[in-house]
Protein backbone atom coordinates (compact mmCIF):
# COMPACT_ATOMS: atom_id res chain seq x y z
CA UNK A 1 0.00 0.00 0.00
CA UNK A 2 1.45 3.33 -0.82
CA UNK A 3 2.56 5.93 1.53
CA UNK A 4 1.90 9.55 1.60
CA UNK A 5 5.89 9.74 0.89
CA UNK A 6 5.42 7.52 -1.90
CA UNK A 7 2.64 9.87 -3.41
CA UNK A 8 5.14 12.89 -2.84
CA UNK A 9 8.19 11.06 -4.59
CA UNK A 10 5.70 10.55 -8.08
CA UNK A 11 5.40 13.93 -7.78
CA UNK A 12 9.12 14.73 -7.22
CA UNK A 13 8.85 16.13 -4.13
CA UNK A 14 11.16 14.27 -0.88
CA UNK A 15 10.88 16.42 1.82
CA UNK A 16 7.22 16.98 3.02
CA UNK A 17 5.40 15.29 5.17
CA UNK A 18 1.53 16.14 6.64
CA UNK A 19 -0.99 14.80 8.66
CA UNK A 20 -4.26 13.53 6.58
CA UNK A 21 -7.51 14.92 7.09
CA UNK A 22 -10.74 13.24 8.54
CA UNK A 23 -12.66 11.78 5.77
CA UNK A 24 -16.13 12.25 5.27
CA UNK A 25 -19.00 10.05 4.32
CA UNK A 26 -19.94 9.81 1.10
CA UNK A 27 -23.88 10.48 0.94
CA UNK A 28 -25.82 8.36 -0.89
CA UNK A 29 -27.60 10.44 -4.30
CA UNK A 30 -30.22 11.98 -3.63
CA UNK A 31 -33.34 13.43 -6.20
CA UNK A 32 -31.44 17.03 -6.83
CA UNK A 33 -28.47 14.73 -8.00
CA UNK A 34 -30.24 12.22 -10.08
CA UNK A 35 -32.52 14.71 -11.92
CA UNK A 36 -29.69 16.70 -12.82
CA UNK A 37 -27.48 13.35 -13.72
CA UNK A 38 -30.43 12.82 -15.93
CA UNK A 39 -30.16 16.69 -17.34
CA UNK A 40 -26.81 16.64 -18.09
CA UNK A 41 -26.90 13.01 -19.68
CA UNK A 42 -29.37 14.12 -22.36
CA UNK A 43 -28.47 17.44 -23.11
CA UNK A 44 -27.67 18.20 -26.81
CA UNK A 45 -27.85 22.35 -26.00
CA UNK A 46 -24.43 22.63 -27.70
CA UNK A 47 -22.71 21.14 -30.90
CA UNK A 48 -20.68 18.52 -28.96
CA UNK A 49 -23.31 16.15 -28.17
CA UNK A 50 -22.99 14.95 -31.48
CA UNK A 51 -19.39 13.80 -30.94
CA UNK A 52 -19.19 12.94 -27.32
CA UNK A 53 -19.12 9.02 -26.49
CA UNK A 54 -21.41 9.97 -23.30
CA UNK A 55 -21.36 12.95 -21.07
CA UNK A 56 -19.01 13.19 -18.02
CA UNK A 57 -20.96 14.38 -14.95
CA UNK A 58 -18.34 14.50 -12.34
CA UNK A 59 -17.39 12.11 -9.26
CA UNK A 60 -17.22 12.40 -5.94
CA UNK A 61 -18.48 13.07 -2.23
CA UNK A 62 -21.62 14.96 -2.42
CA UNK A 63 -20.90 16.59 0.92
CA UNK A 64 -17.10 17.64 0.22
CA UNK A 65 -15.55 20.20 1.74
CA UNK A 66 -13.24 20.37 -1.19
CA UNK A 67 -14.62 21.14 -4.59
CA UNK A 68 -12.11 20.67 -7.71
CA UNK A 69 -13.12 22.23 -11.42
CA UNK A 70 -11.43 21.03 -14.73
CA UNK A 71 -11.62 22.33 -18.16
CA UNK A 72 -12.98 19.46 -19.88
CA UNK A 73 -13.31 15.81 -20.44
CA UNK A 74 -10.38 14.06 -22.70
CA UNK A 75 -10.20 11.16 -24.96
CA UNK A 76 -9.90 8.55 -21.68
CA UNK A 77 -12.65 10.55 -19.97
CA UNK A 78 -15.34 10.54 -22.88
CA UNK A 79 -14.11 6.55 -22.95
CA UNK A 80 -15.25 6.17 -19.44
CA UNK A 81 -17.41 8.64 -18.46
CA UNK A 82 -15.66 9.79 -15.13
CA UNK A 83 -13.52 13.25 -14.75
CA UNK A 84 -9.62 13.29 -14.28
CA UNK A 85 -8.86 9.59 -16.01
CA UNK A 86 -5.27 8.26 -17.50
CA UNK A 87 -2.38 9.37 -16.53
CA UNK A 88 -3.42 13.21 -15.80
CA UNK A 89 -5.70 11.69 -13.18
CA UNK A 90 -3.68 9.74 -11.28
CA UNK A 91 -1.02 12.37 -11.35
CA UNK A 92 -3.88 14.50 -9.37
CA UNK A 93 -4.57 11.66 -7.27
CA UNK A 94 -1.14 11.58 -6.47
CA UNK A 95 -1.34 15.41 -6.05
CA UNK A 96 -4.50 15.25 -3.29
CA UNK A 97 -2.89 12.24 -1.33
CA UNK A 98 0.76 14.13 -1.22
CA UNK A 99 -1.59 16.21 1.19
CA UNK A 100 -3.76 13.46 2.84
CA UNK A 101 -6.62 13.97 0.40
CA UNK A 102 -8.46 10.64 -1.36
CA UNK A 103 -9.62 11.01 -4.03
CA UNK A 104 -13.31 9.39 -2.95
CA UNK A 105 -13.58 12.28 -0.08
CA UNK A 106 -13.17 15.53 -2.88
CA UNK A 107 -15.71 16.23 -5.55
CA UNK A 108 -14.47 16.52 -9.31
CA UNK A 109 -16.28 17.94 -12.03
CA UNK A 110 -15.37 20.27 -15.48
CA UNK A 111 -16.56 23.24 -17.11
CA UNK A 112 -17.90 21.40 -19.69
CA UNK A 113 -19.79 17.66 -19.79
CA UNK A 114 -18.73 16.87 -23.09
CA UNK A 115 -15.43 16.20 -25.12
CA UNK A 116 -14.65 19.38 -27.33
CA UNK A 117 -13.19 17.05 -30.63
CA UNK A 118 -9.33 16.87 -30.48
CA UNK A 119 -8.85 18.24 -26.69
CA UNK A 120 -9.72 21.69 -27.81
CA UNK A 121 -10.08 24.42 -26.00
CA UNK A 122 -13.79 25.08 -24.86
CA UNK A 123 -15.54 27.76 -26.79
CA UNK A 124 -17.27 30.68 -25.19
CA UNK A 125 -20.88 29.23 -26.56
CA UNK A 126 -19.90 25.83 -25.43
CA UNK A 127 -18.85 27.31 -21.71
CA UNK A 128 -21.93 29.55 -21.79
CA UNK A 129 -24.21 26.34 -22.65
CA UNK A 130 -22.76 24.26 -20.44
CA UNK A 131 -22.10 26.07 -16.92
CA UNK A 132 -25.53 26.19 -15.60
CA UNK A 133 -24.94 22.20 -14.76
CA UNK A 134 -21.67 23.36 -12.97
CA UNK A 135 -23.26 26.34 -11.02
CA UNK A 136 -26.30 23.97 -9.95
CA UNK A 137 -23.41 20.97 -8.87
CA UNK A 138 -21.79 23.91 -6.54
CA UNK A 139 -24.82 24.89 -5.03
CA UNK A 140 -25.54 21.41 -4.05
CA UNK A 141 -22.18 20.94 -2.52
CA UNK A 142 -21.70 23.83 -0.84
CA UNK A 143 -17.72 23.20 -0.46
CA UNK A 144 -15.74 25.05 1.53
CA UNK A 145 -13.17 25.56 -0.88
CA UNK A 146 -13.11 25.31 -4.57
CA UNK A 147 -9.87 24.59 -6.43
CA UNK A 148 -9.72 25.70 -9.90
CA UNK A 149 -7.60 23.38 -11.78
CA UNK A 150 -5.98 24.57 -15.06
CA UNK A 151 -6.06 27.95 -16.76
CA UNK A 152 -9.29 27.25 -18.29
CA UNK A 153 -11.80 26.69 -14.97
CA UNK A 154 -9.42 29.74 -13.51
CA UNK A 155 -10.35 31.99 -16.53
CA UNK A 156 -14.20 30.85 -16.15
CA UNK A 157 -14.37 30.67 -12.35
CA UNK A 158 -12.40 34.13 -11.80
CA UNK A 159 -13.81 36.04 -14.97
CA UNK A 160 -10.33 36.57 -16.09
CA UNK A 161 -7.66 35.97 -18.93
CA UNK A 162 -4.81 36.38 -16.50
CA UNK A 163 -1.92 33.95 -16.80
CA UNK A 164 -2.04 31.11 -14.55
CA UNK A 165 1.42 32.01 -12.90
CA UNK A 166 -0.30 35.28 -11.98
CA UNK A 167 -3.19 33.55 -10.36
CA UNK A 168 -1.72 31.05 -8.20
CA UNK A 169 -0.68 31.84 -4.65
CA UNK A 170 -3.62 34.08 -3.79
CA UNK A 171 -7.50 33.64 -2.33
CA UNK A 172 -10.27 34.23 -3.96
CA UNK A 173 -13.75 34.31 -3.64
CA UNK A 174 -16.42 32.59 -5.44
CA UNK A 175 -20.00 33.21 -5.88
CA UNK A 176 -23.05 34.60 -3.77
CA UNK A 177 -21.90 32.51 -0.92
CA UNK A 178 -18.06 33.92 -1.62
CA UNK A 179 -16.46 30.38 -1.40
CA UNK A 180 -12.62 30.72 -0.95
CA UNK A 181 -10.82 29.55 -4.30
CA UNK A 182 -7.62 28.47 -5.15
CA UNK A 183 -6.02 28.32 -8.61
CA UNK A 184 -3.06 25.18 -9.54
CA UNK A 185 -2.06 23.95 -12.57
CA UNK A 186 -3.77 21.45 -14.87
CA UNK A 187 -2.36 17.67 -14.17
CA UNK A 188 -2.02 17.60 -17.93
CA UNK A 189 0.58 19.99 -18.15
CA UNK A 190 2.29 19.41 -15.15
CA UNK A 191 2.89 15.89 -16.70
CA UNK A 192 4.46 18.37 -19.84
CA UNK A 193 5.73 20.57 -17.46
CA UNK A 194 7.18 18.43 -14.50
CA UNK A 195 9.42 21.09 -13.30
CA UNK A 196 5.92 22.75 -11.91
CA UNK A 197 5.12 19.94 -9.48
CA UNK A 198 7.20 21.93 -6.58
CA UNK A 199 4.45 24.51 -7.32
CA UNK A 200 1.59 22.51 -7.11
CA UNK A 201 2.56 20.61 -4.49
CA UNK A 202 2.36 23.90 -2.56
CA UNK A 203 -0.93 24.91 -4.50
CA UNK A 204 -2.00 21.56 -2.37
CA UNK A 205 -0.57 22.53 0.83
CA UNK A 206 -2.38 26.07 0.63
CA UNK A 207 -5.95 24.17 0.15
CA UNK A 208 -4.98 21.72 2.82
CA UNK A 209 -3.82 24.71 5.67
CA UNK A 210 -7.65 26.50 4.91
CA UNK A 211 -9.31 23.32 5.06
CA UNK A 212 -8.17 23.35 9.24
FE1 LIG B 1 -24.87 19.95 -23.10
FE2 LIG B 1 -22.64 20.71 -21.86
FE3 LIG B 1 -22.60 18.59 -23.47
FE4 LIG B 1 -22.87 21.03 -24.52
S1 LIG B 1 -21.08 20.26 -23.40
S2 LIG B 1 -24.09 19.21 -25.06
S3 LIG B 1 -24.11 22.08 -22.94
S4 LIG B 1 -23.74 18.78 -21.55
Amino acid sequence: MKTQLDYLTTLGIESWQLNGIPKKEILPENSSWEKLREQVAACTTCALHKTRTQTVFGVGNFNAELMLIGEAPGFHEDKQGEPFVGRAGQLLNSMLQSVGFHREQVYIANILKCRPPENRDPQPDEVNCCTPFLQKQIALIQPKLLLAVGRIAAHYLLNTKQSLTRLRGQVYSFGENKTPLLVTFHPAYLLRNPADKGKAFQDLQHVFEMLQ
